[in-house]
């Protein structure tokens, strides 16, 4: 499928008048409409819910779009938390999907009223020690380790995996649960990553929908719901085929219907964790071309680098690029487009080829709107980007401001960079 910008040239032109580049750019029409096609794809449940997974894009403003979309949100951390309660989220609103957790972060989560998600059997112990009880409703991780695989296709290696409860321990710790007196139970499990297939959310939900269906008989507890998590991908390369949101609604269902309606567990909630889904594709990493280079390659150096979006240096990730205003010339020449890190994997394309570049040129980097701007470091002592939003009214909103030197010195309690340096400004 061909990948279009959601920008024009024009656009960010104007748009860079007033906030320089590199930022990254949010499309609010793209956000809402794809968060309202999942919530019909799975009307057919009645207490589905997607809580968004903050870590994809941990900003106050897209998480209250979501929230009007009828999302809740899920939290990893202490500080997600906090957002997701000064979004006015609370109770049932928050899943608390976190590993190793801080105890810190298991009492704000109470607070909070969220429901709390177990990564581990000895985390029955730590949480009660911590709150000196245990909530009504908890969740358990379940990893069942091996390959987790579709047909013969390997979709990715559970059993290297950190996270979770092994079968055996899902048995045990819902008795343990049971007996010291807690009441509705949650499965959840996050087996594959960014899957491009309509098929991994049924073959996920067969799975837990069976093991609920035993967790039930086994123990006699309540599940009240199986959560499916993340993992839905998007189709970063533009050969990749689309998931199909109501085909993948639809597969979950089928599989309810033949799992849990029959064991008369038709009350169970479905719900889901996605990040990539739900943002990925309508943010831009928009950057400027500041130079190019003629060495052993043919290099475009911009004003972005991989603080600003670290997949492609990370994993290697594909990331497609629009050169702004020049979307309909041949892609005629081979470029490694990079940034300005001291370091050779700042490359955001490798061998890419393009139409031809010029300095000054508007690029558009695509798909940065989940795991982009929240992976931004300050290595090399680069700063962070600013955030905006393009409104459906086509109004531009800036939804986080750049970084400044300030901002990067401000931890340094006692050493006073700028009174230092300029002892006059300051
Ligand atoms: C990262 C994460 C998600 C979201 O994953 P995506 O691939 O962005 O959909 C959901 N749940 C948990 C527990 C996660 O760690």
């Amino acid at each position: 499928m061909e990948k279009k910008a959601f920008v024009t040239r024009e656009l960010i032109e104007n748009i860079a008048q007033i906030y320089p580049t590199p930022f990254h750019i949010y499309d609010e029409r793209g956000i809402r409409e794809n968060a309202r096609a999942l919530k019909e794809a799975f009307s057919w449940n009645k207490g589905y819910r997607e809580y968004f997974a903050v870590k994809a894009a941990p900003n106050p403003f897209l998480m209250e779009i979501l929230k009007e979309c009828g999302c809740g949100s899920d939290c990893s951390s202490y500080t997600e938390l906090m957002l997701s309660g000064a979004v006015g989220m609370k109770g049932e609103e928050i899943m608390f999907s976190s590993n190793d957790t801080p105890a810190e972060e298991f009492v704000l989560a109470e607070k909070l009223g969220a429901t709390i998600n177990l990564d581990d059997i000895t985390h029955i112990d730590f949480l009660e020690k911590t709150l000196g009880y245990l909530p009504e409703t908890l969740s358990c991780r379940f990893n069942p380790g091996g390959y987790f695989a579709m047909g013969t296709d390997i979709m990715d290696n559970p059993g290297d995996a950190k996270y979770g409860f092994t079968r055996e321990q899902m048995f045990e710790g819902f008795r343990i649960l049971k007996a010291k007196g807690v009441k509705h139970f949650g499965i959840h499990a996050f087996l594959a990553s960014n899957t491009v297939t309509n098929e991994y959310y049924p073959t996920l939900a067969r799975q837990l929908f069976e093991l609920a269906v035993e967790l039930h008989r086994d123990t006699g507890v309540h599940v009240a719901f199986v959560n499916l998590s993340g993992g839905i991908g998007i189709p970063y390369r533009p050969d990749q085929e689309p998931n199909d949101i109501r085909v993948i609604g639809e597969g979950v269902r089928q599989a309810y219907e033949e799992i849990l309606a029959p064991a008369g567990m038709g009350d169970v909630a479905v719900y889901t964790e996605l990040g990539r889904f739900m943002t990925g594709p309508y943010g831009h990493l928009v950057t400027k071309v500041i130079h190019q280079k003629h060495t052993h390659k043919e290099y475009v150096g911009v004003d972005a680098c991989a603080v600003n979006l670290m997949r492609p240096a990370m994993y290697g990730a594909y990331h497609h690029i629009t050169v702004l205003g020049k979307e309909g010339q041949a892609c005629d020449h081979k470029y490694d487009v990079v940034g300005s890190l001291c370091e050779n994997n700042d490359k955001f394309a490798i061998d890419r080829m393009l139409p031809e570049v010029e300095i000054g040129d508007y690029i558009a980097i695509h798909d940065t709107g989940a795991h982009g701007f929240s992976m931004g470091y300050n290595y090399n002592g680069k700063l962070r980007s600013a955030e905006l939003l393009l409104r459906e009214d086509g109004s531009v909103e800036m939804i986080r401001r750049a970084e400044t030197p300030r901002d990067y010195f401000a931890t340094f309690d006692g050493f006073e960079v700028y009174n230092r340096l300029f002892p006059k400004e300051s």
